[in-house]
């Protein structure tokens, strides 16, 4: 920690110096200001909401766990040139958070989960001191970030204001359609079947706002290796219960969810893959998994697939399992 505060306090230094040299290689377009997003899910609802007035890059590509990310000399370099920085907040960028404290005394910083209520944060068991972030994962606190990133860009820069407002009711629009579809697919899943089971903790506000019982391998950080114990408690739980699939996810490795169908099979129990799923990471750039739409659509679409529900093949609408777009 000492080693990275060193870093970025010399960069602040040298950046005094240089930074305006290095504006001009941030790929933004004239008259574009250059925000920085954490993970690609912040970065999609930063660029739907700024439009074309910001040129908005993320820390974090596919497949990558924010949990154990560690940012580089070339992130920090990035939040030293943006004007402008997001993140989720909730402690999911948790080894960031020294350096997005120094950064916001320079800069305004937001985190876009900051304005959910206290009420609606959960705080699974043995995590009393910080919250569930994976609030990305319920659509509807997804438009409360929208909000936040509306203030926060308002604030910024006031005279778009009425710009961000309009972009902000229309991603919010596709928003709600996103959120309706999701409730109404997972409807479907016949009741016994109502059990989602992936590798890691991500899924409990899903599971809240689309009416499914969670259960993950590993804790909500996949810090914590998966215990022999847990596996074993949820084979036995997997067997009584006849479930049918198991879904792994991009960002996590698959080891503890193959320990898992091992286990099952071993019982001479029949247990499949369900999918992958998109949870702290989004798909491929350039595809439409890679959009935050896209991922909870796949997300919803999947699930209520692979457990006997019924759902559009090419999802909300038709526009899932295609290649770049
Ligand atoms: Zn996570």
């Amino acid at each position: 920690m000492r080693l990275l505060s060193t870093t970025v306090c010399l960069l602040l230094m040298v950046c005094a110096l240089g930074c305006r040299k290095a504006a001009e290689h941030t790929g933004a377009a004239q008259g574009q200001y250059h925000a920085v997003a954490t993970v690609g899910m912040v970065r999609d609802l930063v660029e739907n909401i700024a439009g074309e007035k910001a040129f908005v890059q993320s820390l974090m590509g596919a497949g990558v766990d924010p949990h154990l990310y560690k940012p580089t000399r070339d992130d920090v370099a990035r939040l030293i040139r943006a004007k402008i920085v997001f993140y989720n907040g909730l402690y999911l960028e948790g080894k960031m958070i020294d350096v997005l404290e120094k950064i916001g005394a320079k800069k305004p910083v937001h985190a876009v989960a900051a304005n959910l209520q206290e009420q609606y944060l959960l705080y699974p068991d043995g995590m009393s001191a910080h919250p569930d972030p994976h609030v990305w994962m319920d659509v509807s606190a997804w438009i409360k970030a929208a909000r936040e990133v509306e203030q926060a860009l308002i604030a910024f820069d006031p005279t778009n204001a009425q710009l961000y407002r309009t972009n902000a009711a229309a991603y919010i629009g596709q928003l709600e359609q996103l959120d309706s579809y999701g409730k109404r697919v997972m409807a479907t899943i016949p009741e016994e079947s109502r059990i989602l089971i992936s590798s890691h903790d991500a899924f409990n506000y899903f599971g809240r706002a689309y009416n499914i019982e969670v259960m993950g391998v590993q804790g909500l950080s996949t810090e914590s290796e998966a215990g022999l114990r847990r596996i074993n408690e949820l084979v036995r739980m997997i067997v009584e219960r006849k479930v049918k699939a198991v879904f792994v996810e991009s960002s996590v490795p698959r080891k503890s969810i193959e320990a898992l169908i091992a286990g099952v099979r071993a019982r001479g129990g029949e247990l499949e893959i369900g999918g992958e799923l998109f949870t702290d990471a989004m798909g491929e750039e350039g595809t439409y998994e890679g959009t935050y739409i896209g991922m909870m659509d796949h997300n919803l679409t999947t699930v209520a697939r692979a457990l006997g529900g019924e759902a559009p093949v090419r999802g909300m609408q038709g526009r899932l399992g295609h290649e770049r777009e």
